[in-house]
């Protein structure tokens, strides 16, 4: 079978050669394990950190061994009764064709319920982080007004529709070209700007001219600096992500304007997903009522092959995906 190796660590924005296709040989399952053909793998910004070789919340790829994260795939031997041949499953273990595994670490999904995609998109971790940070960390409150930078991604189309559902009076937006802008009004935006045309405080002063009182960051740097300018009193911000700065090789500028925090009495927070277990399951039935309903939608862009998604991570950096960026294998 075959998987992707991470051949070398990456200096600024990543290449193809920090990448290799490897052919290996598949165990046989043992008492407990079962053997799984993986069918889509998920490319995700944070698998960027872990590129690195820097301690943080998940531990770094090592240089000439697999790389890894969460992918569904179905069960084609099983030597667990708990997990039986057919099953389709959620697991960590993407970036390969097949895997063995123990049948205690994979999460069997219903797949006549959704497709299997979405339990890596709006019914997983995508859509999770976008309500723990509306809720537990933004503290959102009726009547507030939401800002979403990376509103086009995955997370960021999740957080404007789910706002939305839990009260916000208004949910602005920032992406980076004018088909995204135009998605996301199809989406229930009530306006977005094009980051690439005009600065981020031009464009908030225009689709948000009374102020927010939410920040939804998945960019950092000039959209956090820019935001911390417009929020109003008491505003709030979820630190979700800084893909801006992901690619960065020197340490790059806070927000110049952080004092403003002081006199607001912002609050500005940040979180990872993981932390906040115990919201997932009351996640996962609001989201059910809400797709089931079509008050959320959520774009997924496809490419082929485990030998495309080296590519496929490349360009989700770059911007190409609008909504949740998938492999399928
Ligand atoms: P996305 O689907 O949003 O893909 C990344 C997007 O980032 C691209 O499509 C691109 O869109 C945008 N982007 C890339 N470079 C820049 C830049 N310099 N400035 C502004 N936008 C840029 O990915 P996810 O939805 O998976 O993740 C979104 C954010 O949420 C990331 O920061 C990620 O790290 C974070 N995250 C955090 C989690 C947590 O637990 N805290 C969990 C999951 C994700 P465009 O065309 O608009 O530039």
């Amino acid at each position: 079978t075959r998987q992707i190796v991470l051949a070398s660590r990456p200096h600024g924005a990543p290449t193809a050669e920090n990448f290799r296709l490897e052919e290996v040989d598949l165990p046989e399952p043992d008492e407990g394990q079962v053997l799984v053909r993986n069918s889509i793998m998920s490319v995700d910004p944070y698998m960027r950190g872990r590129m690195n070789d820097v301690k943080s919340y998940v531990p770094p790829f090592q240089v000439d061994a697999p790389l890894d994260g969460g992918a569904v795939g179905e069960v084609i031997a099983s030597r667990s009764a708990d997990v039986p041949v057919g099953a389709h499953v959620l697991h960590g273990l993407g970036w390969r064709e097949h895997l063995v595994v123990s049948a205690a670490k994979v999460t069997v999904i219903d797949t006549d319920a959704a497709p299997a995609s979405r339990y890596l998109g709006l019914l997983g971790m995508t859509g999770l982080t976008a309500y723990v940070g509306l809720t537990a960390i933004a503290q959102l409150r009726e009547g507030d007004t939401v800002f979403v930078s990376g509103a086009a991604g995955a997370v960021g189309q999740s957080v404007g529709q789910i706002a939305k559902a839990l009260g916000a009076a208004r949910v602005v937006g920032s992406a980076g070209s004018p088909a995204k802008i135009e998605r996301l009004l199809e989406l229930g935006y009530d306006a977005a700007f094009n980051y690439k045309e005009t600065s981020v405080r031009d464009g908030l002063r225009e689709v948000a001219p009374d102020g927010i009182d939410v920040y939804f960051d998945n960019v950092g740097g000039d959209h956090l600096e820019a935001a911390i300018g417009h929020l109003n009193k008491f505003g709030r911000v979820a630190m979700c992500g800084a893909i801006s700065q992901y690619n960065a090789t020197e340490p790059a500028p806070g927000p110049r304007n952080l004092f403003q925090a002081i006199g607001k009495g912002l609050t500005l927070r940040g979180f990872i997903v993981g932390q906040y277990p115990e919201l997932a399951e009351e996640y996962r039935a609001k989201a059910s009522g809400w797709l089931a309903d079509g008050q959320l939608v959520g774009d997924e862009t496809f490419r082929d092959g485990l030998e495309g998604a080296p590519q496929a991570f490349m360009d989700l950096l770059e911007g190409a995906n609008t909504g949740k960026m998938l492999v399928r294998l």
